[in-house]
């Protein structure tokens, strides 16, 4: 069962220890508020966290869909409790909406990113490298997937295009509506892989989605109609089997995984070019009017593409406005914390002195 879910000899190993300790293995399918869905040899579990982990401080120390965790079971009551997480490969992060400190795992051990982009639109080349730049940032490897290819009458300018912008990265063009394309797309996955998809709205990715798990969602309502009882033991997975083997994960804000904290990612897509910064003749260099810049050297002979740069400096510009826009929101959320303290202690006086 749970080799079907990408368990390894690496992760059995991974897990010497928790056996030991008479823990078994299981792989995270679906976050809820109130707990967990987990995969495990015995089937689906509903699982909590044990009590320590819960009162971890650290929020990414909690498990994410697509982690690996170490449980221990109740198989009579079908439930489970969470008392490790097994070391991630890679991890979508966030940070929580109202903090810049708290760093939230939406997406754990994603092989390989889909960055689905439209063909029928404009091509938005620093869109493409933002979500190229949270792919290579969490760790999975990015496959470009323009979409809509029924739409488009010639698609070889656009890939031509993206290919230029992602060196080494794959594209893929589909039409789900005639689905097209679609076993090119999923032969980017081995057996045990997980992916998920990231883009913008409006590109395809919920059409995309439901043709890839047609067969998938059609065995899942055959089972809520057999046990139509007023029970709702079937969760709403969030990480799903795929027609080869593979897996899809599709938590709440993983499609639209921002730019916050990619620069690294920034790095591994524009590895060349920073490469080439470093040979200038001076470490700050501006890339302006500097002598022995190799940035301009390279712009001047060709070598480097001039609107590559454009993207390259713009993505730094905006990458420093995102930050800033995260610690205004922190210092706003403080603010209010405190006015909301304050009108509490005002409260609380009046109440002191009684109703009047
Ligand atoms: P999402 O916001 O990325 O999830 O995009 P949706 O899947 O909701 O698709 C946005 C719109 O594009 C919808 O009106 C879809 O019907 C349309 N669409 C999606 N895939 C295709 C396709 O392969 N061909 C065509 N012609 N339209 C598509
Ligand atoms: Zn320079």
């Amino acid at each position: 069962m749970i080799r079907q879910y990408g368990w390894s000899d690496l992760l059995a190993r991974a897990f010497e220890g928790h056996a030991r300790a008479g823990h078994a293995p299981g792989r995270v399918v679906v976050q809820q508020r109130n707990g967990y869905g987990v995969i495990t040899e015995e089937g689906e579990l509903r699982a909590k966290l044990s009590g320590r982990l819960r009162h971890q401080a650290q929020e990414a120390g909690h498990p994410a869909v697509g982690d690996w965790v170490a449980l221990s079971t109740n198989l009579a009551e079908r439930t489970a409790t969470i008392h490790a997480v097994l070391p991630r490969r890679t991890a979508f992060v966030r940070r929580a909406a109202d903090s810049v400190q708290t760093p939230q795992v939406i997406a754990a051990n994603i092989d390989l990113a889909f960055v689905v982009t439209s063909m029928n639109a404009d091509l938005n080349p620093r869109r493409i490298e933002r979500y190229l730049a949270a792919a290579w940032q969490s760790g999975a490897r990015p496959v470009v997937v323009l979409t809509k290819s029924d739409l488009c009458i010639e698609s070889g300018p656009q890939a031509a295009e993206i290919a230029a912008l992602a060196p080494g990265c794959p594209v893929v063009m589909v039409s789900a509506r005639q689905g097209l394309g679609l076993d090119a797309l999923l032969a980017h996955l081995a057996p045990g892989e997980t992916c998920v998809l990231i883009g913008s709205s409006g590109v395809g990715k919920s059409t995309l989605l439901n043709v890839l798990l047609g067969e998938q969602r059609m065995a899942t309502q055959a089972i809520r109609e057999s046990d139509d009882q007023g029970r709702h033991t079937t969760s709403h997975r969030q990480l799903v089997l795929l027609p080869g083997g593979s897996m899809i994960v599709d938590t709440p804000g993983v499609r639209e995984v921002g730019l916050i904290d990619a620069e690294d990612g920034v790095g591994m897509v524009f590895d060349d070019i920073e490469r080439l910064a470093e040979t200038c003749r001076f470490n700050d260099c501006g890339h302006a009017n500097e002598p022995g810049c190799a940035v301009r050297d390279a712009l001047q002979s060709g070598t480097l593409d001039a609107d590559r740069w454009a993207h390259f400096q713009k993505l730094g510009l905006e990458l420093a406005a995102v930050e800033e826009k995260a610690e205004r929101t922190a210092r706003d959320a403080e603010r209010r914390r405190q006015g909301g303290l304050q009108k509490v202690y005002r409260a609380t006086k009046r109440n002191d002195r009684g109703p009047h």
